[in-house]
């Protein structure tokens, strides 16, 4: 590893430093994981991006995960700019709301009203106050391994011993709030049985990633998914689906589309926005009805359904919603990844690059399928080695070996080539 020029990084860090906690404004972005400081981004145009020292990276972060067009789309470009010059926000409802609510449901089998909100963690708390509200019942299962934003009662973890009842992950949540998250393995459907039999009475809802990305890429099997749907709807417990990250990611309709299974509530985020601040929750009219003007389930938002936020959704998704986009996707993405898993398999080298649509995942386990968040090798020094030397050839990925990748629209063939190719060499170095 030769390294980066990284001085006016470097200095911008020691700066933001003097005014944010760790330099930066969320946490990941601080580069923990694979040491020095951040790299401060300057520019990005298409799947290339430009940092403060002139370095030029192929992007795989895409501002993990809405930049599902690249940086700097013509059309989400022409959409947001128009939309400001019509003012930024009126806190007063304008048609643009109404254009991206149609897009995204006259193509949606499984909710019938939406709520905009601002950003991924909003929509979830707020999806889990109507989840209390509608059933009358307080707690929520969710799985270990899964994200859902940073909600008092989802940062929580696995008690020890068979205890499903959460402890809170986070200092400032109190044990009061962590109690009211049950907190299970995911894909085990003994344990699942066991604790819906027990606690049906008082779970509202159970919460998960149907496709789990944000603790590597926890693929689940469909029986799993399957019966955890069908014991919801014995139980009078709604399915909630957080698809902040799959959502118009693994197809337009989500994982939910993508797996054929029907969820209750679902969450949207990151690609929604188009790289603007935008989340939102739906589910079925006669759910929707409990929220706020028409229902006793409170919840608001000054910023909510902004319009220049909307402008960039309606601009995202209408290329998204076009046929055979999300073919192209996967189709490119499965390239690109079978090539580094040959050159990989070849070489010997314990290492797995897991995909499902256009999202992977760097394994240096050499399970092809990692199915819970406990089978994942702690030790991260393989992905901080592969994320140096990559830097170094032009590849940025996100500083984090338990984030996932992304593949945009705005990925050509010739990049993912030369990008391949970067990869297949800093495992060469590594290994
Ligand atoms: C990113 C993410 C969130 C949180 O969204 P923010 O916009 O970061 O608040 C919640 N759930 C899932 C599944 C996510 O991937």
């Amino acid at each position: 590893m030769k390294g980066i020029k990284k001085d006016n990084s470097e200095a911008l860090f020691e700066t933001a430093k003097t005014y944010f906690p760790g330099g930066v404004n969320s946490p990941v972005r601080a580069f923990k994981s694979v040491g020095g400081g951040p790299l401060f981004m300057k520019k990005g145009d298409g799947c290339m991006i430009w940092d403060e020292d002139g370095n030029e990276f192929i992007d795989f972060c895409c501002s993990w995960g809405p930049l599902i067009l690249g940086h700097n789309n013509p059309k989400v470009y022409e959409n947001v700019v128009s939309a400001l010059g019509n003012g930024a926000s009126f806190g007063a409802p304008t048609v643009l709301e109404n254009e991206l609510a149609s897009l995204i449901l006259s193509k949606n089998p499984f909710i019938e009203k939406i709520r905009f909100v601002s950003s991924g963690t909003e929509a979830v708390m707020s999806a889990l106050r109507l989840a209390r509200g509608y059933t009358g019942k307080t707690k929520v299962l969710k799985f270990e391994g899964c994200y859902h934003g940073h909600v008092d009662s989802m940062l929580v973890k696995a008690g020890s011993g068979l205890a499903t009842f959460g402890t809170s992950s986070s200092a400032g949540v109190p044990e009061e709030y962590a109690n009211e998250t049950l907190v299970l393995p995911l894909n085990n459907i003994e344990a699942l049985r066991i604790c819906i039999r027990e606690n049906k009475d008082v779970l509202a809802c159970a919460i998960i990633e149907p496709i789990p990305a944000n603790n590597g890429l926890l693929l689940q099997d469909k029986s799993f998914l399957t019966e955890l749907r069908e014991l919801c709807t014995e139980n009078n417990i709604l399915l909630f689906f957080d698809e902040v990250i799959s959502g118009f990611r693994v197809g337009f309709n989500g994982a939910a589309g993508y797996l054929g299974i029907a969820p209750d509530i679902i969450t949207y985020g990151k690609i929604i926005g188009g790289g603007l601040p935008v989340g939102a929750y739906g589910a079925r009219a006669e759910i929707m009805a409990h929220v706020s003007p028409d229902g006793p389930v409170y919840q608001a938002g000054t910023l909510s359904g902004n319009p220049v936020a909307m402008a960039a959704g309606i601009a995202v998704l209408t290329e998204c919603a076009k046929p055979g986009f999300y073919e192209n996707q996967k189709e490119k993405t499965e390239t690109f990844v079978n090539r580094i898993n040959a050159h990989a398999k070849n070489k010997g080298y314990n290492f797995e690059m897991i995909t499902v649509g256009s999202i992977f995942w760097l394994s240096f386990d050499g399970k092809k399928r990692i199915q819970r968040a406990d089978q994942i090798d702690g030790n991260m020094d393989g992905f901080k080695n592969l994320f140096l030397e990559l830097l170094d050839r032009g590849v940025y990925i996100g500083p984090s070996g338990y984030e996932v990748g992304f593949i945009s629209a705005a990925h050509t063939p010739e990049k993912l080539d030369t990008a391949a190719r970067a990869f297949c060499e800093a495992l060469d170095s590594i290994f």
